[in-house]
């Protein structure tokens, strides 16, 4: 199997794995329990938070960490919570066109509720214009939220620019959230740029079941979940021990090998974005300012990409596409779409990502298996 999903899901951790196994049998109680146990598990959680934002280097007496199931919930939690909680602030948000849709329909159901939100343009080079974001600043925005690495094609937005404009904006009420999910332990990033941003542990060899929200102590939110208070009653429920250790162990080594991995896995994407070039009838997308080397994103030019993935995977070889291959109804990537408007490459974008577990070897296998699959395949 050669598995080039990992933007999709990587592959758990051993250490990270040992940890979760062992505290199943050692830290079972209930975190909130009053009796020994619990309070040692809880006051070892304190811990591991601190060593969260320790290790991202975060001042750990300005900013919390509020454990959620994943990046989807710590998005909503951070884009309704704070909408709902601020509303008597102003009506205005601010998010992009190119987010993932647990940022985007968020914001479609604020919409609902009454909220004015602006979806910013992105451009060709996977930048925000600075001008344009500036003019669309107004009185009453009270929330900014933009990704930092792209899921599906890897660019990756020149937020610390966009902080400066907030910075140095007249309207000092704005809140800025990032979504993380792709970029953490991928891209070396400035997490005190943001006043709340969301991260997620099995998109950094953790598991799955485990985000969070980091946000600056001094926000208020508005809870998705209410019952026994837990989170500081922003996220009601009892807290998994096992995973809390596991994604604070997994952060802690994937930020300290952050230099070796990100070297390895920039040669992966130099050799394959190479060997792609050769292929005819393949369109990179690589015109962006930056972009972060685990995701690389191409279209096959008047084939269809589902069929594609799917010959792939009938080889074994895992990669991804956004359109499904039984469907009548074809698929467009809304994101491929913004930064190329282009309909024949944005409806046959395909995604490869990579981590420390793959080879050139594999990539090479891959390559060989795509150019026989685009000779056989009749083109549409
Ligand atoms: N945001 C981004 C950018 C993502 O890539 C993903 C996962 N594909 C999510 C949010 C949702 O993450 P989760 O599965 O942890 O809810």
């Amino acid at each position: 199997m050669i598995y080039l999903d990992n933007a999709g899901s990587t592959i758990v951790d051993e250490e990270v794995l040992k940890f979760f196994i062992e505290d199943n049998n050692k830290n079972f109680a209930n975190p909130s329990s009053l009796n020994g146990l619990g309070l040692k598990e809880n006051y070892e959680i304190v811990n591991y938070k601190r060593e969260i934002l320790n290790t991202l280097k975060i001042n750990s007496t300005l900013y919390d960490v509020i454990f959620t199931s994943g990046a989807t919930e710590a998005n909503n939690l951070a884009i309704l919570g704070y909408a709902r909680k601020n509303k008597n602030k102003g009506k205005h948000l601010i998010t992009s066109k190119i987010e993932h849709p647990s940022v985007l329909n968020v914001f479609k159901e604020l919409e609902k509720e009454g909220f004015d939100v602006t979806y910013l343009d992105i451009k060709a080079d996977g930048t925000i214009d600075l001008d344009y974001f500036k003019s669309i600043i107004r009185d009453d925005t009270i929330l900014v939220s933009i990704m930092y690495v792209n899921n599906e094609c890897g660019c990756v937005l020149n937020l610390d620019e966009i902080k400066d404009v907030i910075s140095k904006s007249n309207n000092k009420k704005i809140v800025f959230h990032s979504d993380l999910a792709q970029s953490l332990c991928k891209e070396k990033i400035n997490f005190s740029l943001f006043d709340m941003f969301t991260i997620s542990s099995y998109k950094i060899h953790g598991l799955k079941g485990i985000g969070a929200l980091v946000k600056k102590r001094n926000i208020d939110l508005e809870p998705l979940v209410y019952g026994g208070g837990q989170e500081f009653n922003l996220r009601s429920g009892t807290l998994s021990y096992p995973l809390i250790h596991s994604f604070a162990f997994a952060i802690k080594k994937y930020i300290k090998d952050f230099d070796k991995n990100y070297a390895y896995i920039k040669s992966l994407w130099d050799f394959a974005y190479e060997e792609l070039n050769k292929i005819s009838g393949i369109k990179v997308h690589n015109d962006f300012k930056r972009h972060c080397p685990f995701i690389l994103n191409f279209s096959t030019i008047n084939k269809e990409s589902s069929i594609v993935v799917e010959a792939l995977s009938n080889k074994e070889i895992y990669v991804s596409t956004k359109s499904s291959c039984s469907s009548k109804l074809k698929v467009v990537s809304y994101v491929i779409y913004e930064l190329t408007k282009n309909e024949n490459e944005a409806t046959n974008s395909i995604r490869i990502s990579f981590s420390k577990f793959n080879s050139k070897d594999e990539i090479k296998v891959f390559i060989n298996a795509l150019e026989e699959i685009l000779n056989t395949i009749k083109g549409k």
